[in-house]
Order: C-alpha cells, then sequence, then structure tokens
C-alpha cells in the first residue's frame, strides 16, 4: 500500500528532468549530481513518483533577471565565462575555479537550471499549484553573492526565499544539512520576513566555520536566525532533543506562511565528508512535524555524500512528504555507543536565552 487516506488532498511535484543528468562535477569531486537521478529511480521503481496527487514537473532555467536579486551581475558573469572557458584570476578570487568550486563542463548551464528547479517549486506553491514540492537537484546554501563556496555556485534556496517574501509571504528556511547554511542565513541575518533555523555540524569541526549559537541576526533580523551547533557523534535521540527544543517554539511563535526546507543528507551516520550519526528516520520525524504546520513546504537536496544513503533518505524524504508509504526505505536504528550518551547539547540553553525571549517564549 503506497496511499495514505488522510492526505488525499495534497499535491506534491516532483521537479526533475532528464536534462539535469547531462552535468557531471569532476569525477574526483564529492558532489555527485546522480544522487538525484538515483532517487527518481527509486520512487520511479517503487510507483511512488506520480498518482495520489503527486507528478513530476520539469525544471526551467532560473533567469537572469531573478539571480540578481542575489548575486551580483559581476559574479552571474565571471561564472559564466568560466563555463565557457574564460576563466581569470577575478572569477578565482570569487571562487570560481577553486577544488571545492571547479569548472566544469556545462557549469553555468547546471547550476542555473539546479536553481531553476528550486524556483519552478516556488511558483507552484504561491499559484497554489502544489502544496509541497521537492528539487534534489536543489540545496545550494553556502553561495554567496559574489562567491562559489562549499560546492554550490548559486544559491536557489536565499533565492526561492527572496521570491516567496517578495509576495508577501512570512518564509521560514529550515536547514538540516550537516554543514551551517551560511549563505542562506547572512543573506537574511537583518531581516525578519526570512527566520533561518540551521541545524549542523560544530562549526570548530567542520566547513565553514560558522553558525555559533550567539549568531542570532542583527537590527530587525535580530532572534530570526537561528543556529543549532551539534556535537560529533550526534545520534538520532540527541539531534531530536534539540530539534524539539528549539524549532517547534519558534516555528509556532514565527507563524510562518511557507517552508523552505533544505534536506542535505550528510549528517547520516557514515558521511564521508562529517561526522554526525543519525539515520534517516529523523529526516521522517522532522518532515512530519512540518506537515503538522499545514503550510506549504519547498523542500531541496543539498550535501549527502554517501550517494546511496542520500538517495534513499531522499526518496524517503518524497514519500513523507507526499503522504506515500515509505516502506523499506527507512534506515535500521542504530546502536549507540557509550560515548555517544556523553554527548551533550550545549548550544540549547544559549539559544534559549538569546532568542526565545524575542519571540514571547
Ligand atoms: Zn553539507
Amino acid at each position: 500500500m503506497d496511499y495514505n487516506p488522510n492526505m488525499a488532498t495534497r499535491k506534491a511535484a516532483f521537479i526533475y528532468s532528464s536534462e539535469m543528468e547531462k552535468y557531471r562535477y569532476p569525477p574526483e569531486h564529492p558532489f555527485n549530481t546522480i544522487r538525484a537521478q538515483k532517487t527518481r529511480q527509486i520512487l520511479n521503481s517503487m510507483g511512488l513518483l506520480c498518482g495520489h496527487g503527486r507528478s513530476e514537473v520539469a525544471p526551467i532555467p532560473a533567469e537572469r533577471v531573478i539571480l540578481k536579486k542575489f548575486h551580483s551581475a559581476r559574479y552571474l558573469h565571471a561564472l559564466k565565462n568560466a563555463s565557457e572557458g574564460r576563466w581569470d584570476s577575478e572569477a578565482f578570487y570569487m571562487g570560481i575555479g577553486t577544488s571545492d568550486c571547479p569548472v566544469f563542463e556545462g557549469l553555468y548551464e547546471y547550476a542555473v537550471l539546479a536553481c531553476g528547479a528550486t524556483l519552478v517549486g516556488a511558483k507552484l506553491i504561491l499559484a497554489g499549484e502544489a502544496d509541497a514540492a521537492f528539487n534534489p537537484s536543489g540545496g545550494y546554501h553556502h553561495a554567496g553573492p559574489e562567491k562559489a563556496s562549499g560546492f554550490c555556485y548559486i544559491n536557489d534556496v536565499a533565492l526561492a526565499c527572496i521570491v516567496l517574501a517578495e509576495a508577501g509571504k512570512k518564509v521560514l528556511c529550515l536547514d538540516v544539512d550537516v554543514h551551517h547554511g551560511d549563505g542562506v542565513a547572512y543573506a537574511f541575518y537583518d531581516r525578519s520576513d526570512v527566520m533561518t533555523i540551521s541545524f549542523h555540524q560544530d562549526p570548530r569541526t567542520l566547513f565553514p566555520g560558522t553558525g555559533f549559537a550567539d549568531e542570532i541576526g542583527t537590527g530587525a533580523g535580530k532572534g530570526y536566525c537561528v543556529n543549532v551547533p551539534l556535537p560529533i557523534g550526534t545520534y538520532d535521540r540527541a539531534y531530536m532533543e534539540a530539534f524539539e527544543a528549539i524549532a517547534p517554539p519558534l516555528i509556532s511563535a514565527y507563524k510562518p506562511d511557507v517552508i523552505v526546507f533544505e534536506l542535505g543528507a550528510d549528517a547520516l551516520a557514515e558521511d564521508p565528508l562529517a561526522n554526525l550519526c543519525v539515520t534517516n528516520n529523523i529526516y521522517a520525524d522532522i518532515i512530519e512535524h512540518l506537515l503538522s504546520l499545514d503550510k506549504p513546504i519547498l523542500m531541496t537536496g543539498g550535501g549527502g555524500y554517501d550517494v546511496d544513503n542520500t538517495a534513499r533518505a531522499w526518496a524517503m524524504g518524497w514519500c513523507v512528504l507526499a503522504g506515500a508509504d515509505c516502506g523499506g526505505l527507512r534506515d535500521k536504528t542504530l546502536a549507540v555507543t557509550s560515548q555517544q550518551r556523553q554527548v551533550v547539547l550545549p548550544a540549547i540553553e544559549t539559544i534559549k536565552k538569546n532568542v526565545f525571549s524575542i519571540h514571547g517564549l
């Protein structure tokens, strides 16, 4: 059975086309674009992609006028030039052509199409044509206005938040990628119409080295940027304890109109680039919580460097989001070592002290 009658009316869009399959980072690079294709293959083979309110929608490249709402013209120009083989030191200073953000064939077309996929999701939500949308080729939360960073070139997450906010929506951006969602957090650091909440590994131990609990926004945005650093070894129950303590109260107080959810899957145990130890069961729990708020959800992929674990997590995320039975896609629970049980979450009290009072909590 793949059908939950309680969710019969939810319209969910999976944003994908085979066009996405044309592009690859260099073979030695950890970011593998095939994850989106694998996610789709899993869902398609299980018959969970379409039907029962679910549909597949093709992305369209993001328009330059939209890209300029976040990125500078100079940066977009350099990115396009580099992609066409005209790369110079100015581009390098903007992070283009580094080992993290290499230049590869079709880079510009890929980045613009991947971003366009997230924006198609935002558009469907604004038009009331979808209650939920998922772009597994999205989640480039590290890119800055004039900076390629952390495998990211065009910040689709920030742009989607901008587009939704410009349409008058109060936006919650929740980011559970294991790395701090710095590009998004700093884009809205002084704004209260986009609240960002990022759960990530302690920045003292992981790229990008930001996202401390006392980074809470500034000016009108004070209290609308929330960072939850998690210690190495954080496992399911500890993670959910932190989530339950922080996210539901703040989200309820904030009352968003729409939720943007960055589902990087690199917090999973055995991810080769990070050191948290969770299973994909926490993603199901978190999505269930978001669904309980009864607001539209725009979900993106993100990090995740074990290709199979990531594709399975995203396939499961789609099932929960779209109201399908995720069956065998859930991870088995992991044994917790006594050392892991020692893990303490020192950030929670700091966040409560600094942020909760701003929201009357
Ligand atoms: Zn990441």
